[in-house]
């Protein structure tokens, strides 16, 4: 972590909970980060079907007291505007929620949905015209990991999935660094593992946009991050926060992923 970048912890709550489920999760989780200054951005992504609900809670949470502003994120949008894409969202359609933020390039989207780097981009590109502010995943799996291949796995998606963005563009993204054998596996990487990387995607920012945007580009780490492991991670320098999938689907533990991770 560095001083200069606040940290983001961002939940992603892939295809688990519905409305009811979201009220019981904001309920409890607010409790607990009531009273709480984190110097940190806490991010929820839920299901779309679950946004309205999300907005209404953190509305009515934000005109209470001390309610920690927790900014909103969707999962996923369309590269496209409206119209005939059944099963599509489009960015203008999540605005309405109240949305921030847009995980794009996950690793589940790019494996199990056939998102090529190209899609990611057009979908990025479609984001900053929202004014949304992209979360950016890229990862290896193992076996390009294990082949050598991690530097230029990472080069290929960052080249190809940020193509055409700007540096004011590059202001409003956060990048989420994801091994992709990491996630959801109960493996993670080592905290010399993910700071390496980290500094390498910073390093390749730096040679499309600069030193100062890749100064102040914040990467998170991603891939089993949980309470127990949140501090170690944290104290990397290039390690800007987390995304979080299975241990944020719980109130406590995403909040002492939280604690444990601005404490260090
Ligand atoms: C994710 O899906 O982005 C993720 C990191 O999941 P998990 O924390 O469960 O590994």
């Amino acid at each position: 972590m560095n001083i200069n970048r606040k940290p983001i912890f961002a939940a992603n709550w892939k295809m688990n909970k519905g409305a009811s489920e979201t009220e019981d999760f904001i309920k409890s989780f607010l409790s607990k980060i009531q009273g709480q200054n984190f110097a940190a951005e806490i991010v929820i992504a839920p299901p779309f079907v679950s946004l309205p609900k999300l907005a209404d809670l953190l509305h009515s949470a934000a005109t209470g007291q001390n309610a920690h502003a927790i900014q909103i994120a969707a999962q996923n949008c369309s590269q496209y505007d409206s119209g005939a894409y059944t099963g599509e969202i489009s960015v203008l359609m999540l605005r309405e929620f109240f949305v921030h933020y847009v995980i794009l390039g996950h690793s589940e989207r790019r494996s199990i949905f056939g998102e090529t780097d190209a899609v990611i981009n057009a979908k990025m590109k479609k984001a900053r015209e929202a004014n949304l502010k992209p979360i950016f995943c890229i990862g290896e799996t193992l076996a390009e990991r294990e082949s050598g291949k991690l530097e230029s796995v990472l080069r290929t998606q960052i080249t190809e999935g940020l193509s055409g963005l700007t540096e004011k563009d590059m202001a409003e993204t956060v990048i989420a660094y994801e091994p992709v054998w990491a996630i959801g596996t109960g493996v993670t990487a080592t905290s010399q593992q993910a700071q390496d990387a980290h500094a390498f995607v910073r390093s390749v920012i730096a040679e499309i946009y600069g030193a100062d945007t890749a100064g102040r580009i914040r990467i998170q780490y991603g891939g089993s991050v949980k309470p127990g492991n949140a501090a170690e991670l944290m104290a990397c320098p290039d390690i800007d926060g987390a995304l979080i999938g299975g241990a944020a689907l719980e109130p406590q533990s995403f909040f002492e992923i939280i604690a444990n991770g601005c404490a260090e």
